[in-house]
């Protein structure tokens, strides 16, 4: 069973799986966008929209 953790960026809450593509972060978005403050996740995951 993989483990999740929840996407490192502040604004965002998908779960991220262990070891993933993008690090601790759920996409390519999120790992951009790690140091700017974003009020809303703009991921394009379901649960961020
Ligand atoms: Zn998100
Ligand atoms: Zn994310």
């Amino acid at each position: 069973m993989a483990e999740t953790v929840k996407c490192a960026h502040p604004a965002c809450s998908c779960m991220v799986e262990k070891g993933g593509p993008h690090g601790k972060y759920c996409s390519e978005h999120c790992k951009e966008a790690r140091d700017k403050i974003e009020l809303r996740c703009d991921c394009m995951h379901p649960g961020c929209r």
